[in-house]
């Protein structure tokens, strides 16, 4: 069987950079010597090239903009690479990866986002560990030569994940990621185990489509107690908000004060959607469990189910690009397209 060839896209972020001695801090170093860094790379059974962004980014200023560079990227080495391995900040590296599981659709091979809380050059660097296991994963087949994983990942101190279902959980800890409503797809340790039954399966025969048409209208408010009508007032003027996502209590559960029902009642007649997610990284929106619920259900707001906050806001931005009613729409956004909900 011929080797594997893997493309590493270096986007931005602290595994791709060096502290600088003189002045202490994190600057971006030249991809092209990763070698000289890594130089395990090439005892890897796989044909690695690399491309990076012109100036790589903090993924603190990510945007829509680099979804569709990386996409884009993907989509014109598709037909030349097995798989792809995403180098990103770890601070958004969860919105990127699930912005690109719904851009990329039908996907046969994998796309491995994966980053480090260390810098490639530190001594106790996390950085090359994620890299190279992610390589490893990003070259998996099976015995007809096709690509075990066929969808995006997001990799992270020896557990690999679908990308749509974390979250990021520490700033500080190697273990900086968490997906609490989905099993992990693999586990790094003496041996790669990976468990099938998580995979999502690819439908050979339907084509692979880059959708690149992001709309980003939106906007997120998160529930607290004390919140005030003053504060929402600006929603009901804003003449670009296309859809807000409420992130709410528990079980999908927000106040049940007459004001902050007639606030909601307003931005559904100015054709607003308003999606439920709720606030806790782990279970889902029951709306009408408690009676905190049964008036968001009676205004038919769409409910996110087990989505987190990363997911919901990315694959509204994807099917806001799509045009559709707001009956569809519902319909839609409560289906999952890409494993991103139960
Ligand atoms: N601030 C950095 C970023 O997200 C942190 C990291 O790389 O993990 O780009």
């Amino acid at each position: 069987m011929k080797q594997p060839k893997i493309l590493l896209i270096y986007t931005g972020g602290t595994i791709g950079m060096i502290k600088d001695f003189e002045t202490g801090a994190l600057r971006a170093f030249n991809f092209k010597k990763l070698w000289e860094r890594i130089p395990e790379l090439s005892h890897l059974d796989c044909d690695i090239e690399t491309i990076a962004f012109k100036d790589p980014i903090d993924s603190s200023d990510m945007n829509p903009t680099y979804w569709v560079k990386m996409a884009t990227i993907i989509e014109s080495n598709y037909a030349d690479f097995d798989g792809f391995v995403v180098l990103h900040g770890s601070d958004t590296m969860s919105y990127s990866s699930s912005a690109l599981s719904f851009m990329l659709e039908n996907l046969a091979k994998p796309v491995i986002f994966t980053g480090s809380q260390l810098p490639i050059g530190d001594l106790r660097t996390d950085a090359k560990e994620n890299l190279i296991t992610s390589i490893q994963l990003a070259s998996l087949q099976d015995e007809y030569g096709n690509p075990q994983i066929t969808e995006v990942g997001l990799y992270f101190e020896y557990k690999l994940y679908r990308a749509n279902r974390t979250t990021k959980i520490n700033a500080e800890h190697f273990e900086a990621f968490a997906s609490l409503n989905y099993p992990p797809l693999a586990e790094s340790g003496v041996h790669l185990k990976i468990f099938k039954e998580n995979l999502r399966r690819s439908e050979p025969k339907k084509p692979f489509k880059v959708h690149k048409k992001i709309d980003n209208s939106i906007a997120l408010i998160k529930l607290f107690p004390g919140i005030t009508r003053a504060s929402l007032e600006g929603f009901l003027a804003s003449t670009t908000i296309k859809a807000i996502i409420l992130e709410t209590y528990g079980a999908g559960n927000a106040p049940t004060e007459a004001w902050f029902l007639a606030f909601l009642q307003k931005i559904k007649e100015k054709g607003i959607i308003i999606v439920n997610v709720t606030q806790c990284s782990g279970g889902k929106v029951i709306m009408g469990q408690y009676e905190t619920s049964v008036a968001l259900k009676n205004l038919a707001i769409v409910s996110g189910k087990d989505i987190t906050t990363e997911a919901a806001v990315t694959k509204l931005m994807y099917l806001l690009g799509k045009k559709m009613d707001v009956t569809t729409f519902k319909t839609v956004f409560e289906t999952q397209i890409r494993g991103e909900m139960s």
